[in-house]
């Protein structure tokens, strides 16, 4: 039988199939430059205008002011675990985080060899399913910020409000769920992401900050890992990933059309609702999540048995559906419906593990 595929990985992600073949039309010669993109000087006309357009895009998704610095990084999410404290402890010797998962802790240990990290809440007593609400957040006054991981990408547990601190900035991991939906930026100090996920080709990395966080790093900070100089050299103080910048580039485009991330929010809900819809009332999968904290993106499910897991897989593969193995730390079966995932390839999945469960049951 033929199916059309389905992708389902984590990361690096599906990216919209019309974004793949503008890439493949322009590859070899880009708009008529007689160029491909990988082969220009990023300091030339065409790359600065690609560069230009997919930072005014963001801007336009996002609705991001003015007093923030838009930066096209490297190094993932990770190098920003470190660029973080560096850059934002401004003197001060103490950070607080919120622990929700995998994600978040390795924030902070990678934290804690610039600083005291505060866990300002954690959700390990119940399992890491739930996001602590933050009326149980213990934060100290002399916080130098207090970081969150909007979205834990292998528990699939997403953040249902953008916390409250006052004076204290705000950073959020954002890489699994940013462009999933409209966001507040003036409620951050700071949102990175690694592109991988729901943005374009790894090796591009996103910051968004606030202009009076920047200038504060210590002047041992390696020039490559101060936010100031990035901003001040426009994320070109060295040669940026121009590839993944001009295919992230597409993707605003595609957001855009599809009309904006109010629309795409409504798309991913009902995606995501269909699947957890289809967990609950199975009495055959699960999913550990408290409700409200249940991520749009990244639907983590077990079998009754793990014994069936080789067989779901396997199935699953005929039918055109893959990289539904989960995370390695937790096992059972995780499903990414990033903002690229249609929902033809939702429904071809639920319908499946449907037809899964009624033949093992
Ligand atoms: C994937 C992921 C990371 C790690 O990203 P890299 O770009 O590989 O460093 C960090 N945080 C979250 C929430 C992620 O999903």
């Amino acid at each position: 039988m033929n199916h059309p595929i389905y992708n389902f990985s984590a990361g690096p992600a599906v990216l919209p199939h019309s974004v793949l073949e503008q890439v493949q039309a322009d590859l070899v010669n880009w708009q008529g430059s007689g160029m491909s993109v990988m082969e220009m000087s990023h300091r030339g006309p065409e790359f600065m205008g690609i560069m230009a357009e997919a930072e005014q895009d963001l801007r336009d998704l996002l609705a991001i002011p003015v007093n923030y610095k838009v930066l096209f990084l490297q190094g993932g999410a990770t190098l920003q675990f470190a660029m973080v404290p560096l850059n934002l402890l401004r003197g001060k010797t103490k950070a607080s985080y919120v622990q929700t998962g995998v994600w978040s802790k390795k924030a902070i240990s990678e934290a804690r060899r610039f600083c005291t990290v505060e866990i300002a809440a954690s959700n390990e007593d119940r399992h890491g399913s739930y996001v602590p609400a933050q009326s149980t957040w213990q934060v100290s006054p002399d916080t130098a910020y207090v970081h969150i991981a909007g979205n834990e990408t292998i528990g699939g547990v997403e953040y249902d409000f953008v916390p409250e601190l006052g004076d204290i900035p705000l950073v959020s991991d954002a890489s699994s769920h940013i462009l999933s939906k409209p966001m507040d930026v003036s409620r951050f100090g700071l949102i990175y992401a690694g592109a991988q996920k729901n943005v374009g080709p790894a090796g591009l990395t996103l910051v968004i900050v606030r202009e009076d966080l920047l200038g504060h790093a210590p002047a041992h900070t390696p020039t490559m890992l101060d936010y100031a100089i990035q901003a001040k050299d426009d994320s070109m103080h060295n040669t940026p990933p121009t590839f993944a910048i001009y295919v992230a580039g597409l993707v605003f485009k595609w957001l855009k059309a599809l009309g904006g991330l109010e629309k795409m929010a409504e798309i991913n809900a009902r995606k995501a609702q269909r699947l957890y819809d289809l967990i609950d009332s199975s009495g055959f999968y699960r999913n550990p999540v408290e409700v409200r904290n249940r991520s749009r993106m990244n639907v983590p499910f077990t079998l009754p048995d793990p014994a069936l897991d080789e067989a779901f897989l396997k199935g699953a593969k005929a039918h055109g559906l893959l990289q539904l193995k989960g995370h390695r730390s937790v096992g059972g079966m995780r499903a990414s419906i990033y903002n690229a995932m249609p929902e033809a390839g939702v429904a071809a999945l639920a319908d499946y593990m449907a037809a899964f469960a009624r033949s093992h049951s």
